[in-house]
């Protein structure tokens, strides 16, 4: 077979809800992945930040088959070894009471929702059914029914109505919409992206989280974190909120917390909050399962054990200060954090961001546009600075295309 016919068997036998790159992966390792040609590639999208720890990382995959010839799945009817070694592992590790396990992202934010609400009902004194969550405009949550109720991006929202009520939606960046959003007393939470990852790596000025936590401290409502996409080292710490002394009152992860080998996703909170949440109420079967358990203690040792988030800070003010220093008339800005970048592409004789993509594929690197007009560029975080600054080089060959 040749790529082209892996791609029509794909677009033949698979729904059409993605538009990939015209590139055919079967192999990663570290930072690169190879297609079914064997070109090597470098990956600068690492799964939407997925792959922290970058391809098939050893630790990870030994942690996983050691533990699927084991035991991999006995549902939480029953107690699991493996579970309550992760959950006092992972609680230590971000400073939380206890954690709820889930497999998604889209989960793990469904997960933080419902206990919000609970919180409301049983701790605020919000009356059943009143409670309001605030999000912020331009939010990438997932894409469940509830998640795509608070989305403002209409491909997410269009004929997939009705929608779930209960949200009041925000600017992000914007302190005084949330301060007047935060004078109805049946608000319960604010759920926000320390950067907005999805809407194009949008960064909040300096000072915004810390300052939303503590409007939301004086009106008695959770301060909510989606850090599915900005946490675990990828933006130049532990987790985006760092970079602001915050401890979420919620805090969801997802993507990293397996490495990208399964999807896991987790839900930490402190005892007032989580234990709201009562048997029987909230679950999923994987949720949890013994291998996920034993593979997000491997993918968190490896982001300690291989000082990730400093390579990340380090690495990302190289990266940013090598593109800004690109002559391109193609590029309008380039803005990011830690290793979650993107670049803001002026469109020229017709070629857009795609045509950039394409390019880069040529030369052997892989990103992917969000937004028609933004490329995001994300490497695994075990990129060293000599792989960086070659793939700098291919990423600079490309724009000279366009000149
Ligand atoms: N939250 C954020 C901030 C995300 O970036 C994503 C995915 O990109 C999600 C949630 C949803 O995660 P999943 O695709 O695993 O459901």
């Amino acid at each position: 077979m040749n790529i082209q016919d892996y791609i029509k068997r794909e677009e033949k036998f698979g729904a059409h809800n993605y538009h990939p790159l015209p590139v055919v992966l079967e192999r990663g390792e570290g930072p690169f992945v190879w297609d079914v040609e064997g070109k090597r590639y470098f990956d600068f999208l690492s799964a939407y930040s997925a792959v922290n720890q970058g391809h098939c990382h050893p630790k990870i995959v030994e942690a996983l088959t050691n533990q699927a010839k084991k035991l991999t799945l006995t549902s939480r009817a029953f107690y699991s070894a493996a579970l309550g070694e992760y959950e006092e592992y992972v609680t230590k590790y971000f400073g939380y009471d206890k954690i709820l396990p889930m497999n998604t992202g889209a989960e793990g934010d469904e997960t933080a929702l419902k206990l919000c609400r609970k919180w409301a009902y049983l701790k605020k004194g919000i009356k059943e059914n009143c409670a309001k969550i605030i999000a912020c405009e331009g939010n990438f949550h997932g894409r469940t029914i509830t998640i795509v109720s608070m989305s403002t991006d209409p491909d997410a929202r269009k004929d997939y109505g009705p929608f779930t009520p209960g949200f009041i939606l925000i600017p992000y960046n914007d302190l005084k919409a949330l301060e007047n959003a935060l004078k109805d007393p049946d608000v319960a939470g604010f759920l926000v992206e320390p950067i907005q990852g999805e809407a194009g790596v949008f960064v909040p000025d300096e000072g915004y989280l810390k300052k939303a936590y503590d409007l939301c401290k004086s009106k008695n409502v959770l301060f909510i974190a989606d850090e599915v996409q900005t946490g675990l080292a990828r933006t130049g710490k532990l987790l985006a909120c760092d970079h602001e002394g915050v401890h979420p009152d919620i805090l969801i992860l997802g993507k990293a917390l397996s490495g990208g080998i399964l999807p896991i996703s987790a839900v930490l909170a402190n005892d007032e909050i989580m234990l709201c949440i009562k048997p029987g109420e909230h679950g999923s079967t994987f949720g949890g399962n013994s291998l996920a358990a034993k593979v997000a203690i491997a993918a968190l040792e490896v982001i300690k054990n291989e000082k990730l988030a400093e390579n990340a800070d380090r690495l990302g003010k190289i990266f940013r200060e090598e593109l800004g220093s690109i002559k391109s008339d193609m590029i309008e800005l380039v803005r990011g954090k830690g290793l979650l970048n993107a670049v803001v592409i002026r469109p020229k004789g017709g070629k857009t961001a795609w045509d950039v993509c394409l390019a880069m594929k040529e030369k052997g690197l892989i990103a992917k546009p969000t937004h028609e007009h933004i490329i995001r560029f994300a490497p695994p975080l075990v990129i060293t600075e000599k792989q960086l600054r070659e793939a700098i080089g291919l990423i600079k060959e490309a724009f000279r295309l366009f000149e």
